[in-house]
C-alpha cells in the first residue's frame, strides 16, 4: 500500500475506492476507472482529501455529474473526488440563492423563477451540478452564470477552504478562470426579482427549442466543440459533412452535428479519433480550427 493509501485510508477508512469504474458516472458512458475514488459530505472532508492528496503529490479531479467530460479508456490515474449530498442545499434569501455545488443545476433555475427571481432562466435544460455550471460558466440562448455569481465557495488544490468575491473571478466563454485544482463547494447568486408568470412562459419557450434541437435518450455530452467567434461549430461540421458520421460506437448526431452519440459501446477512443476527424474537416475546407468544449480527462 503507498504511503497516499495509507493517509487517505486512515482519514476515510471504506470508504476510499479502489479502481472505480467512471463511465457511469457520466453521460457519455464512457472511460476507465480513477485509481482512488471518495465522496466528500463537508467542507472538512473535502479539505482533508485534498491536504492528503497534494501532501503525497498526487493529483486530484473533482467530477460533478459528468456530463461535459470524456474520460479517456485507461481511466484517471490519481484520486477522483466527488461531493455527497452535504452539498446539495439549496437557500433562498431575498434576491440571494446560494447553492451547494452538488446541487442539480436545474433545481436551482427551478426555484429561482418559482421565487419570481430573474437572472438563470436561460439555463433550463442545461443538465449537470452547480459546480460544473460554475466551472464552465454553463450558457445557452444568449445567457451565461457568470453575471449573477455573488461569491464562490470552495478549496484550494491543498485544501484551504476560501470564499471568492465573484467580482474578482475571470468569466469568459465557457470559461471559469480559478486557481488549477480549485474545488468548488458552493456558490451564492445575486438575481433580480421578476413577474413569476413571464419567466416560467420563457422558461418553456427555452425547453421547446431545446427539445427540438437536441438529441433524445442517447448518450452524448452535450455540445462537443465550442462555438468559434462569429460562427456555430454545428453549422461548420454539417457543412463538412459530418453529420451522420461514426467511428466505432460513436457518431455525430444527424440530429445536431456538434452533438457526438454513443451508439452503444462506444471507446474514448472513438469520439476522440472522431473529433480529431472533424477538425481535421474543418480546417481544411474552412481554416477555422476548432476547439473541443467538452473536457478530456484521464490517461491518453
Ligand atoms: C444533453 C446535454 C445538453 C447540454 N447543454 C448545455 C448547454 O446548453 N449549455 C452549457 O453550457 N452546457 C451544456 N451541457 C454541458 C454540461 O451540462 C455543462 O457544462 C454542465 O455545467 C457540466 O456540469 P457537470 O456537473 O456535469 O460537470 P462535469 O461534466 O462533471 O465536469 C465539467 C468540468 O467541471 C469540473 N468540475 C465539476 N464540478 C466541480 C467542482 N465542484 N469543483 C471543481 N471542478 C468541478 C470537472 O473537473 C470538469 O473539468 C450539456 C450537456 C448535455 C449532456
Amino acid at each position: 500500500m503507498s504511503a497516499f493509501e495509507a493517509s487517505l485510508t486512515a482519514r476515510f477508512g471504506a470508504r476510499v475506492r479502489r479502481g472505480q469504474p467512471l463511465a457511469e458516472l457520466t453521460s457519455f458512458r464512457i472511460g476507465g476507472p480513477a485509481d482512488f475514488a471518495i465522496e466528500v459530505e463537508d467542507e472538512r472532508e473535502l479539505a482533508d482529501a485534498l491536504a492528503i492528496a497534494s501532501r503525497h503529490q498526487v493529483p486530484a479531479l473533482c467530477l460533478g455529474t459528468g456530463t461535459n467530460i470524456l474520460i479517456s479508456d485507461r481511466g484517471v490515474r490519481g484520486l477522483v473526488l466527488r461531493l455527497g449530498s452535504g452539498f446539495k442545499e439549496i437557500q433562498v434569501n431575498g434576491c440571494r440563492l446560494k447553492a451547494g455545488a452538488a446541487a442539480p443545476f436545474g433545481e436551482v433555475v427551478a426555484l429561482a423563477v418559482a421565487h419570481g427571481l430573474a437572472g438563470l432562466e436561460y439555463g433550463e435544460g442545461i443538465p449537470g451540478s452547480v459546480g460544473g455550471a460554475l466551472i464552465m460558466n454553463a450558457g445557452a440562448f444568449g445567457g451565461e452564470l457568470a453575471p449573477v455569481v455573488s461569491s464562490v465557495r470552495g478549496a484550494h488544490h491543498d485544501g484551504r477552504l476560501v470564499t471568492l468575491d465573484g467580482r474578482e473571478i475571470h468569466f469568459s466563454y465557457r470559461q471559469t478562470a480559478l486557481p488549477p485544482g480549485f474545488v468548488v463547494a458552493a456558490v451564492e447568486f445575486n438575481l433580480r426579482p421578476a413577474d413569476r408568470e413571464a419567466l416560467r412562459a420563457k422558461v418553456s419557450e427555452l425547453k421547446a427549442k431545446r427539445a427540438a434541437r437536441q438529441p433524445q435518450g442517447v448518450p452524448n455530452a452535450g455540445s462537443i466543440f465550442r462555438n468559434p467567434p462569429g460562427n456555430f461549430a454545428g453549422r461548420l461540421l454539417e457543412a463538412c459533412g459530418l453529420k451522420g458520421e461514426c467511428i466505432g460506437g460513436a457518431a455525430f448526431s444527424r440530429q445536431h452535428a456538434n452533438f457526438i452519440v454513443n451508439l452503444g459501446g462506444a471507446r474514448a477512443a472513438d469520439v476522440r479519433a472522431l473529433m480529431d476527424l472533424a477538425c481535421q474537416k474543418v480546417e481544411q475546407q474552412t481554416g477555422i480550427r476548432l476547439e473541443p468544449e467538452v473536457k478530456l480527462v484521464g490517461e491518453w
